[in-house]
């Protein structure tokens, strides 16, 4: 790796605007024959250059656009299958340091209740959060100087440590925090972290100063080159994202796949994920009540769409951010991860009078339980969740993670796997009406299992959950 990355210093910004915005230009008004080529292109899951992707973007024709989707749709469905991963956020601290002008959190939010979760405070939510379900976690902090890389270790090493009633533990925690330098990074890796995720909110430097206004954020180059790092100090997996809103999301998009091309050829593997948060409001800002660059349902899908298309291999993550409706389409055009049942400030998972404006990073669009998010992606979608941990746990992560993914690995291993998670998940914490629609699921999905013997492996690892083991997979 470049010693400068390391360094941070004497780095310059591969994000070429003038590259992007001319790619822009030449995709304007892209010729049906231009976007059925591309749409050639992407069903082949080769993914797409920025350029490809822009054009897609730029197509204004009502039923190329459903074209799209529908290539979106195959792609999903051949890599992925119909499972599902399933985490929820839990956030340890809202204290922020810096002034982001879209963020409940930032500084300059006098009306924020400021709260750090203790070591028992975090132990009581992780507890509750076991014994709704759930099994991965992404931990979320503002960025304070009063809590470095070893205190968000420690957070870590607390959440793994809580084990409840059941089959309860947490089997995976990954991280959304303020960019660290490879030393702390480090830190966070030693203690077994699963994805670093960090959103770059808006590529557009000088939009991304306008609302970066105080604090360590402002430095724009530093952030850019956050999974870099991550990546030196040995986090295989790494989530990036744009926070759409800020700026024109065509824009935003090629800039995402700029960063994912230049991950993937300075460290040799791109993002395992990649998010695209929507704007909601949130107290304490102005910005984010009346975003600059509102995209429409429509606009917004077809970015779903366009990023299963240009990078087929990368799980997409859709948060509660969006309405429950809303959500079940993206579902369908792209989406591998989904959290559920979220609350979003320090606390709000044992706090008995939840729902706290005053608290809360920003306002959520799909309030339903977990069990009721459960109910209706399985029952409505025919999709199965999944809580599976197993190739990260199993040190299939990185570079190897994506070679497998290519060669049908999620078909082979992911799906029985997922498949025994949700078991588990019925069998341990979900309603009875909930239980009765998973059940036929997977009876629906034995049945349909092409291969005997795995299917019987399968049948017999379902039948041991039955009698009472746990933790079970492939
Ligand atoms: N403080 C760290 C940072 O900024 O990287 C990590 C946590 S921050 C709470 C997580 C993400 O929330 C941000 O990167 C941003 O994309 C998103 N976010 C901030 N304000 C938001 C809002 N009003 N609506 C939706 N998402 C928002
Ligand atoms: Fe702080 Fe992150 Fe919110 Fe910015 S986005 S104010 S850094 S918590």
């Amino acid at each position: 790796m470049n010693k400068n990355i390391s360094l941070g210093t004497g780095l310059e910004s591969f994000i070429d605007e003038e590259l992007i915005w001319s790619e822009i230009e030449k995709a304007s008004n892209p010729e049906s024959s231009l976007v059925r080529d591309v749409l050639q292109k992407a069903r082949e899951r080769k993914g797409l250059s920025p350029f490809e992707a822009a054009v897609l973007l730029k197509n204004r024709d009502l039923d190329l656009d459903n074209e799209i989707f529908q290539a979106a749709i195959e792609v999903k469905k051949g890599i992925y299958g119909n499972r599902l991963v399933v985490f929820a956020p839990l956030y340890i601290s809202n204290e922020c340091a810096n002034q982001c002008e879209y963020c409940g959190f930032n500084a300059r939010n006098l009306e924020l209740d400021r709260r750090t979760l203790s070591p028992e405070e975090i132990r009581r939510e992780v507890e509750v959060l076991e014994d709704l379900g759930h099994k991965r976690l992404l931990l979320v902090y503002g960025e304070h100087p009063k809590y470095d890389a070893a205190w968000i270790a420690g957070t870590v090493r607390e959440v793994y440590s809580v084990t409840s009633r059941k089959s309860g533990e947490i089997r995976r925690v990954n991280i959304n925090c303020a960019p660290l330098d490879v030393e702390g990074f480090r830190k966070l890796h030693e203690v077994g972290i699963g994805t670093y995720q960090c959103f770059h909110e808006t590529y557009h430097q000088e939009t991304y100063r306008k609302y970066h206004t105080g604090g360590r954020k402002t430095d724009y180059l530093w952030r850019l080159y956050a999974m870099h790092r991550a990546m030196e100090a040995g986090i295989d997996d790494v989530g990036m994202g744009a926070l759409f809103g800020l700026f024109d999301p065509i824009f935003e998009v090629m800039g995402l796949l700029y960063h994912a091309r230049q991950l993937e050829n300075d460290c040799g593997v791109g993002p395992h994920t990649i998010s695209f948060p929507r704007i909601e409001p949130a107290q304490g800002s102005e910005l984010a009540f009346n975003p600059p660059y509102l995209s429409s349902n429509h606009d917004f899908k077809k970015i779903v769409a366009v990023l299963r298309l240009a990078v087929p291999y990368t799980g997409l993550i859709l948060t509660t951010r969006e309405n429950a409706a809303f959500r079940k389409e993206l579902l369908e055009v792209g989406v591998s991860q989904l959290s559920g049942g979220s609350r979003t400030y320090p606390g709000a998972y044992s706090d008995p009078e939840y729902d706290r404006p005053d608290v809360q990073q920003f306002c959520i669009g799909d309030s339903r339980s977990l069990d009721e998010t459960i109910r209706s992606v399985a029952g409505e979608h025919g999709y199965v969740p999944s809580w599976c941990t197993a190739c990260y746990r199993l040190g299939r992560t990185g570079e190897h993670f994506m070679e497998l993914a290519k060669t049908g690995f999620i078909q082979k291993f992911c799906l029985p796997n997922g498949l025994l998670t949700f078991k588990e998940y019925l069998e341990d914490y979900a309603s009875d009406e909930t239980k009765l629609v998973g059940e036929e699921l997977i009876r629906k999905e034995l049945e349909n299992y092409s291969d005997p013997e795995r299917r019987k492996l399968l049948t017999d690892r379902l039948a041991r959950m039955e009698k009472g083991e746990r933790d079970l997979y492939l």
